[in-house]
């Protein structure tokens, strides 16, 4: 038979067919070959099972993946985790504070969806709780990413502002939720899911330490064609599989001016003739997204032992 992982509690996987819901297990041949990621089947996978019985089963192959969003498993670690996979879009979730979003952070998750090609809309929450110069500063950055060519929404899930945006955007589509602990994720699908009842927590700003936060991903089914994947909130985001010289065609508006570059294997650090640095000194890229890039391509695990972004 054949289904999607719901949900994966380490071992165990949930499968859902069109019908049924089957707990499985993994051939143990399977988990070898995906040995470079900690989790070798992800929420989003499409598998194949044997039933044992009209609730178990175990799983015998993944088809292949369409796309999927993946990051370093943990700072030092040589693994990956695939946070989802086979996604039509990503729904990154920024907020200023409580808790403190970096541009970095956002960055390093929009290059991991670049890879793949996955769209990723901005969602910029909690605008309710800002004072006006913070409100200041995210419209900047609003107008930032919308220029860059990102859909960017800025909401109040307590009040509700623009979350009919958000369900528009839901709709008729595979989603997948990202953002720091904190960010609002739960709440938003409980303001739209009713009866979700997902737990929410009040979050300090000092720091996030006991929030009970999302173990694991979670695909939760909102009409016959609409689907949201929860993921744990995540503190860092490492890049894997992509090529140092690569990393810039990941940043949509610095590939763009990378064509005028003197030379066509730049790579925008000090090459004479770089179109891009000039572009950041003249303010057509915007610095942070130039600091993410430089963040990015210089990234090396002893430099992050301390500091996850
Ligand atoms: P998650 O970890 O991303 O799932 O975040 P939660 O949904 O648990 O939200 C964390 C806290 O932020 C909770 O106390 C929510 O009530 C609060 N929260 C979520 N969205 C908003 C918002 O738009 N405005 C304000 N003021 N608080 C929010
Ligand atoms: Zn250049």
């Amino acid at each position: 038979m054949t289904g999607v992982i719901t949900q994966s509690t380490g071992a165990l996987y949930t499968v859902k067919t069109d019908n049924n819901i089957f707990h499985c297990t993994a051939r143990g041949k399977l988990r070898l070959e995906g040995f470079k990621s900690t989790n070798p089947i992800a929420v989003g996978d499409i598998v194949d099972f044997e039933p044992i019985n009209e609730q178990e089963g175990v799983i015998t192959n993944i088809h292949e993946r369409r796309n999927c969003i993946i990051r370093k498993a943990s700072n030092l670690s040589k693994k990956s985790h695939v946070i989802a996979a086979n996604i039509d879009k990503a729904i990154f979730i920024f907020t200023l504070r409580n808790p403190v979003t970096t541009t970095v952070f956002m960055d390093r998750y929009l290059v991991a969806a670049e890879a793949y090609n996955i769209p990723v809309i901005i969602v910029f929450n909690k605008i309710d709780i800002y004072t006006k110069e913070e409100i200041e500063q995210v419209a900047e950055l609003m107008a930032v990413y919308s220029d860059i060519g990102y859909k960017v929404i800025g909401t109040s899930i307590i009040t509700g502002f623009n979350l009919d945006e958000i369900k528009a955007e839901l709709n008729n589509s595979v989603c997948v939720l990202g953002g720091h602990s904190g960010v609002g994720k739960s709440s938003l699908l409980n303001a739209i899911v009713p009866g979700l009842n997902l737990k929410t927590a009040e979050i300090s700003e000092a720091h996030l330490s006991g929030k009970h936060i999302t173990t694991y991903a979670k695909m939760i089914k909102l009409n016959e064609n609409t689907f949201v994947i929860d993921t744990p909130g995540i503190r860092g985001f490492g890049i894997v599989d992509l090529k140092k010289e690569e990393i810039y065609h990941y940043f949509k508006e610095i590939f763009k001016i990378s064509h005028n570059c003197k030379y066509n294997n730049c790579q925008h650090i000090n090459e004479p003739g770089c179109a891009v640095k000039k572009a950041v000194n003249s303010g057509e890229v915007y610095w942070t997204r130039y600091k993410s890039y430089l963040n990015i391509y210089f990234d090396d695990d002893e430099k992050h032992r301390h500091k996850e972004v």
